[in-house]
């Protein structure tokens, strides 16, 4: 920041306005400052309290560029708290065909060596799990099939029928316990926008939400991970604000940052993979001693190369924070 010229700088002033002036121009590079490295002051955890921990992703598209500065950001967390979950919310890959449209590629055997990558580079990060994105059913013959069986996290999708050996069924949910016998229900829903996809049905995502309306009294916290767009998120987060605590969303390549509050429910998206810029999400949720969720936040990291950001939930000194809205229209 220090750097940084102002217009009226350049221009002598004198006296009272001259004061006026600094005083101004020094507040602002001060508070830009403060919000730029992220210094924010946020409620800490009392003793008797509980923090779960969720990172997450989207629509990584085969790019995780800097896996090095994402590993280092995870482990920060990790260090740090006791329940770190990581969830990727679809479209990690490009389906084949789209790769032929563009002629980014014209051959499997670049797919599936961009998807072993990709799926090595995900074990390594820790994942917990990922729900399918339209890019990942969009299957190519058993090449999606066999390299989505090398991952070391399972796969989630509780609208999604299978009835072709081309692709395996994913899980509904998952059920994460933290510590302290907290539950953390994780639900996975998956959109359309998929081809040459033989042998997969979706059913309505609302009436999967009901269906699976158990989770809600049998967790503390019930996420869901999905890869439906944000308009779709908003629409479950109306109708079942009373069952859902958090939406980790992906498909529409939205930046929420910070994540939206609608009708109760967190809504989370961070951004999209594919260029420059790395999106890690990260939502803190806050127990109290009766496991109740009493407090819910979100924020999206966004860094570049080896630039390092600070976050408002983890108490490391950083000199730079990249913030800029990104494009939020785009579907993919
Ligand atoms: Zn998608």
């Amino acid at each position: 920041m220090g750097n940084q010229t102002y217009p009226d700088n350049q221009r002598p002033c004198r006296g009272r306005n001259n004061w006026y002036r600094w005083s101004y121009v020094t507040a602002v590079i001060l508070l830009c400052s403060m919000a730029c490295s992220g210094i924010v002051i946020a409620h800490e955890p009392e003793d008797d309290q509980r923090a779960i921990i969720l990172l997450h992703t989207n629509d990584l598209h085969f790019n995780i560029k800097h896996a090095g500065t994402m590993q280092d950001k995870i482990s920060r967390f990790r260090d740090q708290y006791a329940d770190v979950f990581l969830f990727d919310a679809g479209d990690f890959t490009i389906r084949p065909t789209r790769w032929a449209q563009r002629n980014i590629v014209s051959n499997a055997d670049a797919y599936e060596k961009r998807m072993q990558i990709m799926v090595r580079n995900m074990n390594e990060l820790g994942y917990h799990a990922a729900v399918l994105g339209n890019h990942e059913l969009g299957y190519y013959k058993t090449v999606t099939r066999d390299l989505l069986r090398q991952a070391d996290f399972p796969f989630l999708g509780a609208n999604v029928m299978v009835s072709t050996d081309y692709f395996d069924e994913p899980k509904a949910y998952l059920v994460f316990k933290a510590d302290g016998g907290m539950r953390l229900a994780v639900l996975g829903l998956c959109g359309g926008g998929f081809d040459n996809a033989e042998g997969i049905r979706l059913a309505n995502v609302s009436d999967t939400v009901y269906n699976h309306r158990k989770l809600h009294d049998e967790s503390h916290a019930f996420v869901l991970l999905t890869h439906i767009g944000v308009q779709k998120d908003r629409m479950l987060a109306d109708e079942y604000g009373d069952l859902i605590d958090v939406i980790i969303g992906g498909h529409s390549h939205t930046l929420l940052n910070p994540p939206e509050m609608r009708n109760g429910v967190l809504i989370a998206q961070a951004g999209h993979g594919y260029n420059e810029r790395e999106y890690l999400g990260v939502i803190r949720l806050i127990f109290d001693d009766e496991k109740n969720l009493i407090e819910k936040q979100g924020e999206v990291l966004i860094f570049k190369h080896e630039t390092h950001t600070t976050s408002r939930f983890l108490h490391v000194e950083a000199p730079e924070i990249q913030l800029q809205q990104d494009h939020a229209g785009d579907k993919e």
